[in-house]
């Protein structure tokens, strides 16, 4: 996809785990850029993208060209649906029971990164996928609706259950 890659990072060091850490100072193509952030896109209709405005921690700016930008900062849980009709942290993940995937509402069962502001890994997400799944047919039965839609997601729940 591209011949070279330029990590622009606020801090002088990376939180990320060391053996990603490792691989990326490895890579001769992958060059870091400590202490900055970006302050604009730069290019326009014509041209495209041309290269980013970067601020230095101590104010110094300066242009790089760049052909592309991907952005990766922080965590936003996509829950905009969901707010005003679930209770959600202040930082907008949505609230649980403890040890359960029930939301605020009763009948609701929320799973993976919506719900997980600590791990959000794609295993972790099934996993709570799994109890959503568990939780709801429980909710559905002790309230005598029918399961309906759910066996399939039960059923692959179950036999990953029945293979440990
Ligand atoms: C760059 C990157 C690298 C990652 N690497 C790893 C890794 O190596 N290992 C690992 O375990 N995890 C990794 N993860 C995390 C992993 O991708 C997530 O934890 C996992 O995808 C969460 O699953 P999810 O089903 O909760 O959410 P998602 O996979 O985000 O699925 C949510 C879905 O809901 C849809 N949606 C959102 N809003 C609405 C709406 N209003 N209406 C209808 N649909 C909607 C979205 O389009 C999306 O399809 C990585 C994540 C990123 C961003």
């Amino acid at each position: 996809m591209a011949t070279s890659v330029t990590v622009v990072h606020r801090r002088a060091a990376l939180r990320a785990d060391p053996i990603l850490r490792s691989r990326l100072f490895a890579n001769s193509r992958i060059k870091v850029i400590w202490n900055s952030i970006v302050v604009a896109f730069l290019g326009d209709e014509a041209s495209g993208l041309t290269g980013l405005l970067l601020e230095r921690n101590d104010g110094l700016r300066s242009d790089l060209p760049v052909a592309g930008a991907f952005v990766a900062i922080g965590h936003d849980p996509a829950t905009a649906l969901s707010a005003g009709q679930l209770a959600l942290d202040p930082a907008g993940y949505i609230l649980t029971g403890p040890n359960s995937t029930a939301a605020s509402v009763p009948g609701v069962f929320t799973a993976g990164d919506v719900q997980d502001a600590v791990f959000r890994q794609a295993v972790t997400a099934a996993g709570s996928g799994c109890m959503a799944a568990l939780e709801a047919e429980r909710w559905l039965d002790s309230n005598s609706l029918p399961v309906g839609g759910l066996i399939g997601g039960l059923a692959a729940c179950r036999s990953g259950v029945a293979s440990r």
